[in-house]
């Protein structure tokens, strides 16, 4: 499943965030991996199209898809050296797909700054430092061994070269994505290392009223961070809104100039960094969204229930949610033509609601 990993300053709102994020799962009560760890959160992405798919079905349950968020300790200047501490704490991201970097730009007297001063941009650079650091600290730790493999031809000489011309990435303080255009950097290479500049950023502005009221303010921190995907949000007022009702929920966010929650912005933020999307199965059992990525087949997205359904595919039957809702019932979409036998080369589109054929 999808993967964000949280990094940022101490005091930026991070647990803040983290805790409304995971406290919204009076849905998922009952999901097979409820609680992991305790900077591990696993979340359902709200999806309004289980619960029309389950009426038709009369599914008994709803099973939306999920992102896990890993929580770790703020981030300060020199994390990366401290004999290693930092890395050490790096290392409950390294296998996240995406990092969240949140970033402070909300004004309170109360709440202290690490650095005395609301500086979205210099935060930033602290912080792309650090990882920049804890990277350069992997790959030197990683080449005597690659030097060495490539030495016993037990490696390709491609990959050592791949890690050198990271490092020089790295000791010029860019980032690995930041570089992969201009140093034709060997991305592939580079994978084993899970690098941690290497992933997709996401920039979470923790801002305050007089932010998500500013288009030109966050016009300006979009320029900022571009071409990377940013979101604004409130995490104080994220961490009020799990308390309420949903439509309660809904008219708080308005008045605050916002109209999807925090949770909802980030997913949908992250399945496009990551290049994601969702298809649907259905039955009396339950409703099922299942996240793929964006030009997997019919095989690719069976793979993702069971390897088996995969090694053995026939067919998909395939009617387009939109195509279902409109028909009422599968055997109207039938009747309409809207239902699809497809074969192995079959690209699945977002919505799709899919049953498999196949050999075990
Ligand atoms: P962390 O160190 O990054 O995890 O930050 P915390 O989530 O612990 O937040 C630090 C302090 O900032 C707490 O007192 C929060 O209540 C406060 N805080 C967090 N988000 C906001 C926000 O959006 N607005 C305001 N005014 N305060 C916030």
């Amino acid at each position: 499943a999808l993967t964000i990993g949280i990094v940022g300053l101490p005091n930026v709102g991070k647990s803040t965030l983290f805790n409304a994020l995971t406290r919204n799962q009076v849905l998922a009560a009952n999901y097979p991996f409820a609680t992991i760890e305790p900077n591990v959160g696993v979340v359902s992405l709200p999806d309004p199209r289980l619960g029309q798919l389950a009426g038709i079905f009369n599914s008994d349950r709803i099973l939306p898809a999920t992102v896990s968020f890993v929580d770790i300790a703020g981030i300060v200047k020199g994390a990366s050296e401290g004999e290693g501490l930092g890395n050490q704490f790096l290392a409950n991201i390294r296998e996240a797909q995406a990092i969240a970097q949140v970033v402070r730009v909300f004004d309170d007297p109360d709440v202290v700054h690490v650095e005395g001063r609301v500086d979205p941009r210099s935060d930033i650079e602290t912080i792309h430092m650090e990882l920049i650091l804890a990277d350069l600290q992997t790959i030197e730790k990683a080449l005597p061994r690659v030097e060495k493999e490539v030495k016993n031809k037990k490696r390709d000489a491609a990959e050592l070269a791949a890690l050198q011309a990271a490092q020089k990435v790295l000791e010029r303080g860019d980032t690995i994505t930041s570089a992969v255009q201009s140093d034709k950097l060997d991305i592939d290479g580079l994978k084993e290392l899970n690098l941690l500049t290497a992933k997709p950023f996401i920039y979470v502005f923790n801002a305050d009223e007089g932010v998500l009221g500013d288009p030109e303010k966050q016009a300006e921190l979009r320029e900022l961070v571009a071409p990377a995907d940013c979101i604004f949000l409130d995490a104080k007022l994220e961490a009020d809104l799990v308390e309420l009702s949903e439509e309660e929920a809904r008219e708080m966010l308005e008045m605050n100039g916002q109209d999807e929650s925090g949770l909802d912005q980030l997913a949908r933020v992250g399945f496009h960094t990551l290049g994601l999307q969702t298809y649907l199965t259905a039955g009396p059992k339950e409703a099922r969204a299942w996240t793929i990525h964006q030009g997997d087949t019919a095989p690719q997205a069976a793979g993702v229930i069971h390897s088996d359904f995969q090694r053995g595919f026939i067919k998909a039957e395939v009617v387009h949610f939109d195509d279902l809702i409109s028909a009422g019932s599968m055997n109207e979409a039938k009747a309409r033509g809207k239902v699809r036998i497809e074969g192995k080369d079959y690209v699945m589109a977002d919505g799709d609601v899919v049953e498999f054929r196949f050999n075990v």
